[in-house]
This record gives C-alpha cells, sequence and structure tokens, in this order.
C-alpha cells in the first residue's frame, strides 16, 4: 500500500449535466494498494487510518486522471504536421503512404513503439487507437500495449477499395484476419478489440457485412464518419440507398453502445437522433479539424441530444498527442462558433480529457476519475519552478482558476509522472532498465544474478527487454516474452526489505524456476538455502519506479513489483 499526498483533482460528476463546477473534486490524498485506489481523503486521515504505510509525496502541481484518448492513429505516429490540405488529399499525400510502411513487421514494431511510449509521455494511460491495416502490425501493438500496462482498445483497419492497393483486403481475408485477432488479443488484460473499417468511403457493402459478423463476439466498433464536405458527397454516391452517412453504417446494424464515431463535424439532425437512439458515442478531434479545415464541431447539437462526446487526438492529422492541448482546441472551437457554440469551463475541459473517453469507451467503471475502487491510472502535471505555467499556478485564485491554466499553457514537459495501475512509468521501457553493477545495494532492491538478466533478455526477441514480477508471491519470469523460457537463464533472485536484508527470494535453472513460490527469507540476512555465494548485479528500479516492499505477519509475503531488465552487452557483465 502507498498513500499518495498530492492535489488531487478529477470530475466524477457530468459538467455537461449539471453546474459545471459541482462536477469538480479535489483531496489530498489516496491510498493505493495493488494498483487500485482504496481510499481518498486528507492526507491526515488516510495516515490516521493507515499508520506505518509509506507516503509519495508529489508536492505542487495536480494530480489527475490519466488522459483518454478516443481516436489516434497508431501507424501516423511519424506523419505529425501535414499542413496545408484537405482530408482527402491529406491522406493521400501524407498518411496513406506511410500506413503502407507498416506491411514490414519490424518497421511496425518500432512504431508501435513510438507510439505508445508518446501516448505515457503525454500522460495518455487509455486509447480508441485506429490500427493498422496489416494484421502482423496490429500483434506488435497489442504485444507492446500488453508491457506497457496501457488500456488499449484497437483493430486491424478494414478496406476494399478506392485506397492504395496495398492496403486493401477482401472481406473474406478481412473476416478471417480480424477474428484471430480477436481470438489472441480481445480482453487479454487491459486490452480489447475493435472492428475497424476506415470509413464507408473504403468499406463496401459486403465488408461492413463482415464488419457486423464480427461483432457478434462483444469486441467494440469504431470508425470515420462526417468529417469533410468532399468525403460525405463521394460517400453519398458509393451509396445511393442510403439516407445519410452514418445510415451507410446503420445499415449493418453497426452503430451500437459499444460503437464510437470520430468527428461528426457535419452531422444532420436525423443522424444526430440515429447516435442518440443507439448510445453510440462520438470523438471529437479539435486540432485535426482545425488543421484540415473540415469545420467547426457542433458540440451543442450532441450534447443537447445526451450524446456522449470524448476527445480524439487525431494523430497525424492532430497537432500531437497531448489530450489537453485538444481541450483547449476544442475550447477555442466553442467559442468561435459564437452563439451556436458551447462555452466550456475548466471542468469540462477535465471531463473532456479524462472521464468523457471512459465512458465512451464503457471503462467509467474502472478508469477516468480517481474514486475510491478505481485503477490509479494518473498524471501528475507539475511544471518546472520558474516555467511561465508555474508562475500562473501560484497565482490561481482557486482549483478551476488553477486547471484553466494549465489547459492553457501545458505541454507534455509539465508531465512529472505517470501512473499505471499503481505502477509509475516513464514514457519509454527502454530508459526504465534498471543500473547494472550498483554498488550497494538498498531497500527494495531485487538482486538478480548476471546469468539470469543475460538469458532472459537475450531471449526477448523485440526489445532485449525481459520482465521479472514478483506477484502476490509467485514468481514470474518473462511474463511478457511469450510462451517460451530463456534455457541459458539460472541464477538466483531475491528483494530486500526495509532493512536491506535479503526478504524474499526464488531460484531459476535453466530458464525454469525451480521453485516457483517465492520464499520469505525465514532469517533476515541468512544466504538462501543452497546459495553460498554473493549476487554479482543488482537490478535497481529506477528512482522514479520505487520497488513497494510489503510483508505480512506469518508465513504469506505478498509483493507486486515488476523488474524490466535491460540487455547488457557481456563487456559490462
Ligand atoms: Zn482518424
Amino acid at each position: 500500500m502507498t498513500i499518495y499526498a498530492a492535489h488531487v483533482v478529477d470530475t466524477p460528476g457530468d459538467p455537461f449535466a449539471g453546474d459545471p463546477a459541482a462536477a469538480l473534486a479535489e483531496d489530498g490524498a489516496l491510498l493505493v494498494c495493488d494498483g487500485v485506489i482504496r481510499a481518498r481523503g486528507s492526507l491526515a486521515t488516510l495516515r490516521a487510518g493507515h499508520p506505518g504505510e509509506p507516503v509519495t509525496r508529489l508536492d505542487g502541481g495536480l494530480l489527475v486522471p490519466g488522459f483518454v484518448d478516443a481516436h489516434v492513429h497508431f501507424p501516423q505516429i511519424r506523419a505529425i504536421g501535414g499542413l496545408g490540405m484537405p482530408l482527402l488529399d491529406w491522406l493521400e499525400k501524407c498518411a496513406l503512404p506511410e500506413e503502407s510502411k507498416l506491411a514490414d513487421r519490424a518497421y511496425a514494431r518500432a512504431v508501435a513503439a513510438e507510439f505508445l511510449d508518446g501516448l505515457v509521455a503525454s500522460g495518455t494511460t487509455s486509447a480508441l487507437v485506429f490500427g493498422s491495416h496489416f494484421a502482423p502490425a496490429m500483434d506488435e501493438l497489442f504485444a507492446a500495449a500488453a508491457r506497457r500496462g496501457l488500456n488499449i482498445t484497437s483493430g486491424l483497419v478494414l478496406s476494399d477499395r478506392i485506397l492504395r492497393p496495398e492496403l486493401l483486403n477482401s472481406p473474406e481475408t478481412a473476416l478471417a484476419d480480424s477474428a484471430d485477432l480477436i481470438l489472441r488479443w480481445h480482453d487479454r488484460g487491459r486490452l480489447r478489440y475493435a472492428v475497424t473499417p476506415r470509413f464507408s468511403l473504403s468499406a463496401s457493402d459486403d465488408m461492413l457485412d463482415a464488419c457486423a459478423q464480427l461483432l457478434g463476439k462483444g469486441v467494440w466498433f469504431t470508425s470515420h464518419i462526417n468529417e469533410n464536405l468532399a468525403e460525405i458527397a463521394t460517400v453519398a454516391g458509393l451509396f445511393p440507398g442510403a439516407r445519410h452517412y452514418l445510415d451507410t453504417y446503420g445499415r449493418h446494424h453497426l452503430i451500437t453502445p459499444r460503437s464510437v464515431f470520430a468527428h461528426n463535424v457535419h452531422p444532420g439532425d436525423a443522424e444526430l437522433a440515429m447516435l442518440a437512439e443507439h448510445g453510440a458515442s462520438v470523438a471529437h478531434c479539435p486540432t485535426s479539424n482545425c488543421a484540415l479545415g473540415s469545420g467547426l464541431f457542433p458540440l451543442r447539437r450532441h450534447v443537447e441530444r445526451g450524446i456522449g462526446v470524448a476527445l480524439g487526438s487525431d494523430v497525424g492529422a492532430g497537432a500531437g498527442l497531448f489530450l489537453p492541448k485538444e481541450a483547449l482546441q476544442a475550447y477555442f472551437i466553442q467559442q468561435l462558433l459564437g452563439d451556436g457554440g458551447l462555452a466550456l469551463t475548466p471542468a469540462h475541459l477535465l471531463y473532456l480529457a479524462t472521464r468523457a473517453g471512459a465512458q465512451a469507451l464503457g471503462l467509467g467503471g474502472r478508469v477516468g476519475d480517481l474514486a475510491v475502487g478505481k485503477d490509479f491510472d494518473a498524471v501528475w502535471l507539475r511544471p518546472a519552478d520558474g516555467s511561465t505555467l508555474a508562475v500562473n499556478l501560484r497565482h490561481a485564485r482557486d482549483t478551476s482558476d488553477a486547471l484553466a491554466r494549465i489547459f492553457a499553457l501545458a505541454t507534455p514537459a509539465d508531465v512529472a509522472g505517470v501512473w499505471i495501475r499503481g505502477e509509475r512509468a516513464t514514457g519509454s521501457l527502454d530508459a526504465e532498465a534498471g543500473a547494472v553493477g550498483a554498488p550497494a545495494a538498498v531497500a527494495g532492491d531485487v538482486l538478480v544474478d548476471a546469468e539470469v538478466v543475460l538469458g532472459l533478455a537475450e531471449h526477448h526477441r523485440e526489445r532485449q527487454l525481459a520482465v521479472l514480477e514478483f506477484d502476490d508471491g509467485e514468481l514470474e519470469l518473462g511474463r511478457f516474452g511469450g510462451q517460451q523460457r530463456a534455457q541459458r537463464a539460472h541464477g538466483h533472485v531475491v528483494q530486500l526489505a526495509e532493512d536491506g536484508l535479503p526478504a524474499l527470494g526464488g531460484r531459476v535453472q535453466g530458464g525454469e524456476l525451480v521453485a516457483d513460490r517465492v520464499e520469505p527469507v525465514q532469517r533476515r540476512g541468512a544466504p538462501l538455502p543452497d546459495q553460498g555465494h554473493a549476487f554479482d548485479r543488482v537490478v535497481r528500479a529506477p528512482a522514479a519506479h520505487p520497488v513497494p516492499v510489503e510483508e505480512h505477519q506469518g508465513h504469506h509475503a505478498s509483493v507486486r513489483h515488476k523488474i524490466v531488465c535491460g540487455y547488457y552487452p557481456s563487456a559490462a557483465i
């Protein structure tokens, strides 16, 4: 258990449903256990109720829920900034040539890592991700998201006409490949699958039919709609029997409470009524809409009909992954709409960047705010001393005013910490590789034989990283590294208690756990049975990633901790 002392701010209420200020909540501390928020209140109250628990102080700035991005394209992370084109030209010249490169699995692997690390660095911990047209690239994305513990809903992008030939699939292949991916990834940990036709412009009735067949499996659905006038006219020509753009999906029963449609900048009243009737949500992508000149999103018309609206960065048409920037642009758009706009308060902006997305993705019971029982997915926004944002926060009148200044000024550089289900994450797993050969072990360190590190790292085919995880007293090796084990891994793993003496240990031989139960070391300071040598390597969690050590009375010891072992060239060992 850890108590986090911070200025905690979230929107458990819905600012669109009543007094926006009443939707905001704030507190001074959270108690987190096993990645879940167990208590919330003042620091004094939580300390009194849980004496002896460690306190992590997050002084300055605000601690807010992890951001939720309801529409972002992972294959476009290298294609941001293509200015001066409307949608269809931008797709042709900017986005689709880059997306074609993901046919190369190694390329897709690198892009997936860049994309997910970018999300984390921007404070985004949950996302509905528009995938790739290539199934192996989707395997790479899902595997990389699992390693990071992110809440990712995504799927293979399906098209069978008009786009570049290498991006097209037949409905039969689309069906088979999607079904395979659903089997492999849907509902695995924090991953879920979303059936994803690119848009009905590039998906025939047969392809949309295939999509409908996949929906029966409890997966999600996402696509684009009503983004740009030329696109809308083209779709009308392709579907002469459809009543409107949304009907091209509706005729195939693709509008459900698990459907999220991106953009909807130019909806007809009948389309809004249909979205509301079926409980589908809309992802509003403000910087993308402005960059492509698509139009000004009619937020008021959506809200008045009770349609859920979340925020999407829509990278690469959008101007980056940082959701507060999207919220600010959403505010600008509503201001520009004048009387037709909906004046947004700081509570609206925080809600749009967090809880609105969680609601749209059906994750409102787990993330999106920092209430008791929710996963501890959080972002600590704390600007550098002396920065313009720090100056402004010092002069904020109240919490709402502080939020306004954060939305006006914050950038990813102000993200001082991100937690994913209670684990502190940084932007890159590579950067988290522990230090080797640290001269002195201290409390919380995990001592690992060099052979264990090397054997696991060598085995981990993609990132040359491996994971050791203490999970409720069980030691798991290579948990995210696939089914195989590292044949060369052998040695010992020990974690130290607060007093610096061995507290828990496990033994590995030939890549297998000899004793898969982590044994509490009976006598503090005594060597492990059959172990007469000193540990020659210390894998230390980085300072930003504190190692919790927790002991219970009696025989049971419970430690949840994950250590990422880096790959070390032999010269360093
Ligand atoms: Zn998009």
